[in-house]
């Protein structure tokens, strides 16, 4: 067992691709090697954030970057990476809210401006036709 072959099943066995009768042998590269331990740790905790920011994050060109860093090990590139794209999505999707909200305000005054404009027409032209329109 090699420290190549050990590596591929380490990122099958967080895939759950791993067969149970490699579980063994692959283990026991771990045991007696430093470098493919840390590698392990090293993915696992990739492979964990990756989970999580998987509920975070929609679109999928994301997901593909960090899938590729992922395998490149970039760690702190991919932590950096994260803390600025997380954000400014949510800033975003902030600001969408707030433009949104802004544009149903503003069309509410303009109902209620026409609504009144309507109301002062109909007293001016059909005095009892805006009455009833008050009372509803
Ligand atoms: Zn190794």
């Amino acid at each position: 067992m090699n420290c190549q072959t050990t590596k591929e099943q380490i990122s099958q066995l967080l895939d759950n691709e791993l067969r149970a009768e490699e579980l063994q042998p692959m283990f026991q590269h771990l045991s007696e090697c430093e470098e493919c331990r840390k590698f392990f740790l090293q993915t696992k905790d990739i492979h964990d954030s990756a989970k999580t920011l998987e509920y975070i994050t929609a679109p999928k060109v994301i997901d593909q970057k960090f899938a590729v860093l992922g395998m490149e090990q970039q760690q702190s590139f991919l932590s950096r990476k994260f803390t600025i794209s997380v954000p400014s999505a949510i800033y975003s999707i902030g600001a969408v809210i707030v433009l949104m909200l802004f544009i149903y305000v503003s069309g509410t005054i303009q109902e209620k401006q026409i609504a009144e404009q309507y109301r002062q027409t109909m007293s001016l032209t059909m005095p009892y036709g805006a009455s009833s329109y008050d009372r509803n």
